[in-house]
């Protein structure tokens, strides 16, 4: 199975910089990238009567989301208000549901078909707190994905902590059967645990080379119950920190309400932070500040957050990520929002040496959007792209091919 894909190709090298290959070709062997460069060179190297196949639009790797819950998607977008509420009396309700496998099944065929329909190869999701649901997520999973059944002992509905593998034998045991490349040990948040099960979590955590997910520091309402429920804890952070869950393998969704010792505590473990500018917005929080994250040396990726979130579309997180930014006045280009949503997404999965980008040797993951104009600079034509209601950026993707092969 070898072929070009001959199309324009733009590939994001860092931060600040991308490629862009007016007339490219991506060589791809066996689902996995041979070459990549203008296209007379590969057809050159590609010897007599290569297979080639011309797209018509720019070929950019797939989009990588670090958070979201995959058991929100049927209601993404659909409530709003303080985040405290909108778990309680919208969100939980809807994860509950998710004790009907039957239920569970249809809900995961859609996810991933409507995520691969708009860019999305790979990520991070949160699972209901139900074993089965968890596996179904990963038994069904189009795409590299990581997955964590949400762990909640207390201060939730019984419908939730009665299915949570919050008690270490139950947890242990799952993990037994559970695949650690594409699992996350998942607290939900400091508020449903109590310091001796984080502590436990910790363990499990330092036991295992699964990643770890939870949520830090999202809103203020969030922050003030934090330090009622951990009163002797400096601060939010400290309270993950004593249990051991800051690693570098640990990735903070949020991260709003942050003071400097939080992040210097952050940076120390070398965690990473998933910055989820469109559920922010959405749930009536602050903005992330961009700015601090900066300045501590904080690795991060961007994020849906679906469902407090209102779209899965990664185009339209890049649009609010250089929006919300841009009107306070902190400098934000379409090559960082291209990097955060792609090499920087793969690199906080560990998956740096498999996707996140077009280069030798990764898997050939990618998205074709629509063509550029001549007269157009390629900063203008991405951000044209990122342009449209969320509705009109979920399907504005010409096509996404996982290991070079067409899956949307
Ligand atoms: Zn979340």
């Amino acid at each position: 199975m070898r072929k070009i894909f001959r199309a324009s190709i733009l590939n994001p090298i860092d931060v600040n910089t991308w490629r862009f290959y007016r007339d490219g070709a991506l060589w791809v062997d066996h689902g996995v990238i041979m070459g990549l460069d203008d296209f007379c060179v590969i057809a050159g190297q590609m010897g007599a009567n290569p297979d080639i196949e011309h797209l018509d639009g720019v070929i950019v790797p797939g989009f990588v989301d670090v958070h979201l819950h995959w058991v929100q998607h049927r209601v993404s977008g659909q409530f709003s208000g303080d985040l405290l509420t909108w778990l309680q009396e919208h969100i939980w309700p809807e994860e509950a549901c998710y004790a009907d496998t039957d239920l569970a099944r249809v809900a995961a065929v859609r996810f991933y078909a409507d995520l691969l329909r708009a860019g999305t190869v790979m990520g991070m999701s949160y699972s209901s707190p139900h074993a089965e649901a968890t596996q179904i997520a990963l038994a069904s999973m189009r795409g590299d994905w990581v997955v964590g059944n949400v762990l909640m002992a207390v201060h939730a509905p019984h419908t939730l902590t009665d299915h949570s593998l919050h008690d270490p034998g139950a947890l242990r045991a799952f993990l037994q059967r559970t695949d650690m490349a594409h699992y996350a040990l998942t607290p939900r948040f400091a508020p449903n645990l109590t310091a001796k099960s984080l502590k436990m979590l910790g363990r499990v955590a330092a036991e295992h080379p699964c990643l770890i997910q939870t949520h830090l520091a999202e809103s203020l309402t969030e922050l003030r119950w934090v330090k009622e429920l951990f009163p002797d804890a400096a601060h939010y952070t400290e309270v993950y920190d004593r249990a051991g869950l800051l690693t570098p393998r640990t990735i903070l969704g949020h991260c709003v309400e942050m003071r400097d010792e939080e992040w210097r505590c952050v940076r120390a473990r070398g965690a990473w932070v998933a910055h989820c500018p469109t559920s922010n917005e959405a749930l009536g929080n602050r903005r992330m500040p961009l700015e601090q994250l900066r300045a501590h040396h904080i690795p991060f990726a961007l994020a849906s957050d679906i469902g407090g979130g209102p779209s899965h579309s990664m185009l339209h997180v890049m649009q609010r990520f250089l929006g919300v930014h841009r009107d306070a006045g902190v400098p934000v280009t379409p090559q960082e929002a291209l990097y955060r949503s792609t090499k920087a997404g793969a690199e906080c999965m560990g998956r740096g040496a498999s996707g996140g980008e077009l280069t030798v040797g990764k898997r050939a993951d990618f998205v074709l959007l629509p063509q550029k104009s001549a007269a157009d600079s390629v900063e203008a034509w991405f951000e044209a792209c990122l342009s449209g209601a969320p509705a009109d950026l979920e399907h504005r993707p010409l096509g996404t091919w996982l290991s070079g092969e067409r899956a949307a």
